[in-house]
């Protein structure tokens, strides 16, 4: 099929790395930029608002992606729900914003990503982020992401920093996004704007440039293939109003998808393992072992006391964390547990939940999980959704972390700073089965990440360029390009890789 329009770069997908990577590229005038989304605009007004988003879960801005039956969790199947807008996931999320562990990206490094140590991305982090408080050597000003500690004055918990203070955790002034992330309690930082609005990857990044006449942003866009001439990239091939167009890319295509579609999208482009593409009958163009493969998710699980006083609801989901590590002997590890705690019934989710009393809700988060699973190819039809198995909880080390977690939240809840607070621990429980219920209980944070990594290895996918090995014209920006996943919620990551990506190209 003969490309419609040509482009020197198309990108596939418009999120957290997506509209970076617009916005970069189409700063240079001569670059024809065309940004493929399959999802709509982003005009609902839940988009916007800091409270409105949980509503959008499960409705047509959202993927819905299920897993496939996780066997450590008694064969439940998970919803991993994924922004399908303008925006990507960053028009649905919680919008907090943590960086990661330095260590995570050094890690990154000395598995094969040159280029990538916490030293060198994090000019990156700063080029993107308006932090309100100022710039900083580990923040930015000025950056069209604009970022505030905790907007919800009911969300900021004093108790939660006493009590980490009590137990030895610095307490006073940390900021996790400083020189150290671990073992200080803090007001979270998110992407909102000073009116209280959403800051997302289309409100930071595209809206200011909706003017520029070289850059064409088409939703509503599922790309189904990467269009090859022998090894070469040369367009995308996409479905549009029910018709299937092809835009050709004489420079680059740059797939930033998400991790569980750009993987996808290499597959069903005949660049994976020869073995699973023969067998669905998809021509061969590289033989590569890893796409797909090395899936790595975020868990979270809810710990709920009841309160003796009754605050009014928060507006966001959370607003104050902890980062630990949960063995003594991680000296050079990241931390392996992120505690986040809200001090009331969090308002978006208060009709879900319909609790009857007052409480307070502790939230452990896995973020630097053992369990590794993958994306894989359900048919050679596109528009299937992919198979999706994290394998969650599948290593009794990432169980463990959850009943470390359980006790360090016990430990809080019985400290001075919230003796006046507490009342009594509802869920678990303190006779209920732990590993029962963590089984039951948890559930996706919604961080895949990792499926088509940076590395030297027979299951790296991309150099560290971002070049997909074996083609040319072919790079992959976004959530699945990590190595291993950061310690902390995973935007902040993608709009680095985003700004890092586009520096590279240009
Ligand atoms: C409910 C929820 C809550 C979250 N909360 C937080 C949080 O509070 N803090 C945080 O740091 N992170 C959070 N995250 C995670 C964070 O939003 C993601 O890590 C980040 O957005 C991933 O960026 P990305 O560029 O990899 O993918 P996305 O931002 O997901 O963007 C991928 C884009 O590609 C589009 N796309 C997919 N397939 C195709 C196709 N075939 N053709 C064209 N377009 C396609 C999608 O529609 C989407 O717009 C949350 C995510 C969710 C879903």
């Amino acid at each position: 099929m003969k490309a419609e329009q040509q482009f020197d770069y198309i990108i596939v997908g418009a999120g957290a790395s997506g509209c970076v990577l617009a916005n970069r590229l189409s700063a240079e005038p001569s670059n024809r930029v065309l940004l493929l989304e399959a999802g709509e605009l982003d005009t609902r007004p839940e988009v916007h608002s800091m409270d409105g988003f949980v509503s959008l879960w499960g409705s047509d801005l959202d993927w819905k992606f299920f897993t496939e039956e996780q066997s450590a969790l008694s064969g439940r199947k998970v919803l991993i729900n994924q922004g399908k807008v303008l925006g990507g996931s960053t028009a649905i999320n919680a919008m907090m914003y943590v960086k990661g562990n330095p260590l995570n990206f050094d890690t990154w490094n000395a598995l094969g990503a040159d280029g990538w140590s916490f030293k060198d991305v994090l000019p990156y982090f700063k080029k993107s982020e308006d932090f309100e408080l100022g710039g900083s050597e580990y923040h930015g000003a000025g950056g069209p992401l604009s970022i505030r500690v905790c907007p919800d004055e009911v969300m900021r918990s004093q108790e939660f920093l006493n009590a980490a203070a009590e137990l030895g955790y610095d307490g006073t002034d940390f900021d996790y996004n400083g020189s150290r992330q671990e073992n200080g309690a803090a007001f979270l930082q998110f992407h909102i704007n000073p009116d209280g609005s959403r800051a997302s990857a289309s409100t930071a990044f595209l809206n200011p440039i909706l003017d520029r006449s070289n850059l064409t942003i088409k939703t509503g866009a599922e790309a189904t293939r990467v269009i090859f001439n022998g090894k070469r990239a040369v367009g995308v091939e996409f479905v549009q109003d029910g018709e299937t167009k092809v835009a050709g890319a004489e420079r680059e295509v740059v797939l930033s998808a998400g991790a569980f579609v750009s993987p996808k999208l290499l597959l069903l482009s005949g660049v994976g393992p020869a073995k699973d593409l023969g067998a669905l009958g998809i021509p061969l163009v590289a033989d590569l072992p890893g796409v797909g493969k090395n899936l790595q998710d975020h868990m979270q699980l809810p710990v709920v006391f009841r309160t003796k006083d009754n605050r009014p609801q928060t507006r966001l989901l959370t607003g104050n964390a902890l980062f630990v590590k949960t063995r003594p002997g991680m000296n050079a590890a990241p931390p392996d547990l992120q505690l986040n705690f809200t001090p009331s019934m969090p308002g978006p989710l208060a009709p879900v939940l319909n609790i009857p009393f007052p409480v307070c809700i502790f939230l452990p988060i896995l973020v630097q999980p053992f369990s590794i699973g993958e994306v894989k190819l359900r048919s050679a039809n596109p528009l299937d959704a992919p198979s999706i198995n994290p394998n969650y909880l599948n290593s009794p080390a990432d169980v463990d972390v959850f009943v470390q977690a359980v006790r360090l939240i016990r430990d809080m809840a019985s400290t001075r700073a919230f003796s006046d607070v507490i009342d009594a621990e509802i869920a678990p429980g303190p006779s209920t089965n732990l590993d029962g219920y963590i089984r039951s209980q948890t559930s996706t944070l919604w961080h895949p990440a990792g499926t088509c990594k940076i590395g030297q290895d027979a299951h790296a996918v991309v150099d560290a360029e971002l070049q997909v090995y074996g083609v040319e014209g072919l790079r992959v920006a976004d959530a699945s390009v990590m190595p291993t996943v950061t310690s902390g919620n995973t935007v902040a990551a993608c709009f680095m890789i985003g700004e890092k990506a586009a520096d590279m190209i240009l």
